[in-house]
């Protein structure tokens, strides 16, 4: 029998009390790993009765003593890191090596957050008038909870969780249901790393869960990663509720290749880009947009890229890209790839109807690849979110940024050129928040905000560093005067 996950509440763990449950597969083998339960609304309100039970005492801690449990986490991920990337693989489909980097860039922002005893400083001024002090302290929110995609089970949580409780806050993880284990072994390590009851919870579910989080008038502040469509509805609904909000949504990332670039290079970034993970990353490449005399060779290395990529299950050696997530999500993919011919692009190098043997059963879908992409078309617009790149030839650099900027999402945009007036040109004039020079996947650091713009973020402050820790705390302002001698004064 496949384990049943547990929800983690107020330090202990906990069956749902709901009938409903889904299954968890294995993407490369569409084997049953666990069975996720759908928490209903009595299950959230628990765990925010637990948060806000814990609050005032977390709150109460200097910073220095809230970091400690950050600093042991730190060190329990490293001391379990294969066993956790190998959770992400069997539930996810990346290759092992890709797990494992989506891991480190998890340690990364615990490393930050531990920082927060600076990070979270206010300012003052002196003497705003003779004898008047003024201050600002930030304080933490309350309870605050965080919805998180299939994607980077092992990293996307770790964009709030840190930053939530080093500045004081309670803090509720949903993470997605269809890769809940990796969030099940990592709340494993978060409840020996010294966290007091109610400080950090999990609470598995789907959307009825969400809509739980984002109603409960107990939860000051939502957090969520995932499709523009839900990031739209999560947006809406929980700022309607009065709450904070920072929703990450879809992408369809643009690449400029310049006839300059290195042709080498860029075709090896671009391949990691546009496949890596699957295709299955918000910062992946998915239409490139060669200028000039890059046309040919770009594509000629592009199709050897694509053919030669070594397809199957992440844990085997050599493997190069995995599966996509479901059966489900693999129909979608290959409906818009026909969709794509359809509209006039024609299929360089088709990934559909390709098995990996031992693998029958696996939702695999190979690497694309489609030359002359109509610039209206559906495919040059829509996130396909699987393995598939689109060519696009124009004749110059205003054409490739116009191309760029009549995009609606705005997560990212790169180009690859030798010559440093091209790429000052793009960095300054293209719509994205997230901008590579030479970088296919322009992911930034945990110490930079993760800064997707247009469709591809709703709210204000993104994940992440500073951003994350003013949009977990709440900026209080005291003026104050000390008079010697009260009487003789007033
Ligand atoms: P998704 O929107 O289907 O699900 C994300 C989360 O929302 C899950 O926890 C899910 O349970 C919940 N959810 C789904 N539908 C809901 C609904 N109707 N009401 C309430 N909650 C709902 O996204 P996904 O398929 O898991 O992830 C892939 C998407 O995430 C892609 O679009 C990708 O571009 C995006 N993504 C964006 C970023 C970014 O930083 N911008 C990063 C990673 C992934």
């Amino acid at each position: 029998m496949p384990e049943r996950l547990l929800n983690y509440i107020n330090g202990g763990w906990q069956p749902s009390g709901g009938a409903d449950v889904l299954p968890v597969l294995n993407p490369a083998s569409a084997t049953a790993l666990a069975e996720v339960p759908l928490s209903p609304a009595a299950e959230v309100d628990r765990a925010v009765v637990a948060a806000l039970r814990a609050f005032p005492e977390w709150r109460s801690l200097p910073a220095g003593k809230r970091i400690q449990p950050l600093f042991a986490l730190k060190a329990l991920v490293e001391a379990h890191l294969d066993e956790l990337a190998r959770t992400v693989t069997d539930e996810c489909g990346k290759t092992f090596a890709e797990a494992t980097a989506e891991l480190l860039r998890a340690v990364e922002n615990i490393e930050v957050a531990c920082g927060i005893p600076v990070l979270m400083q206010g300012h003052n001024n002196e003497n705003v008038a003779p004898g008047i002090d003024e201050h600002l302290f930030r304080q933490p929110l309350g309870v605050v909870a965080a919805i998180t995609p299939f994607n980077f089970p092992g990293m996307i949580p770790f964009w709030f969780l840190p930053y939530a409780v080093a500045t004081g806050n309670c803090f509720i993880l949903k993470p997605s249901e269809r890769v809940p284990m990796t969030s099940a072994r990592m709340f494993a390590l978060l409840a020996s790393a010294g966290f007091p009851p109610g400080v950090v919870q999990l609470v598995h579910g789907g959307r009825d869960t969400v809509n739980a989080l984002l109603d409960h008038p107990g939860i000051r502040a939502i957090s969520f990663v995932g499709s523009t469509a839900t990031a739209r509805h999560i947006y809406s609904r929980a700022t309607a509720a009065g709450k904070r909000a920072q929703c990450q949504g879809g992408a369809k990332n643009p690449v400029v290749i310049m006839p300059d670039a290195d042709m080498e290079m860029t075709t090896r970034i671009l391949a990691d880009s546009a496949f890596g993970c699957a295709g299955q990353r918000c910062l992946a490449a998915s239409v490139a947009i060669t200028v000039g005399d890059a046309r040919q060779p770009l594509t000629e290395q592009m199709m050897a890229a694509a053919r030669d990529r070594k397809v199957g299950y992440g844990l085997d050696s050599g493997v190069e890209m995995g599966p996509v997530i479901s059966a489900e999500s693999k129909r979608r993919i290959e409906t818009l790839i026909a969709k794509g011919e359809h509209e006039g692009a024609s299929v360089l190098v088709d990934g559909r109807g390709r098995a990996v043997a031992g693998y029958e059963d696996g939702y695999f879908v190979f690497p694309t690849l489609f030359d002359g992409v109509p610039p209206r078309s559906e495919i040059a617009h829509t996130e396909i979110f699987g393995p598939v790149l689109g060519l696009m030839h124009v004749a110059s650099m205003d054409e490739a940024i116009a191309l760029v900027n009549e995009r609606r999402y705005g997560n990212m945009a790169c180009i690859f050129t030798s010559d440093g007036a091209s790429a000052r040109r793009f960095r300054h004039e293209v719509n994205a928040g997230n901008v590579g020079v030479n970088v296919g996947v322009a992911a930034p650091m945990a110490y930079f905000p993760f800064s997707g713009w247009g469709e591809s973020f709703f709210g204000d402050l993104h994940a992440q560093a500073a951003h994350g820790v003013e949009f977990y705390t709440q900026t209080k302002v005291v003026i104050e005067r000390w008079p010697r001698d009260w009487s003789r004064r007033f």
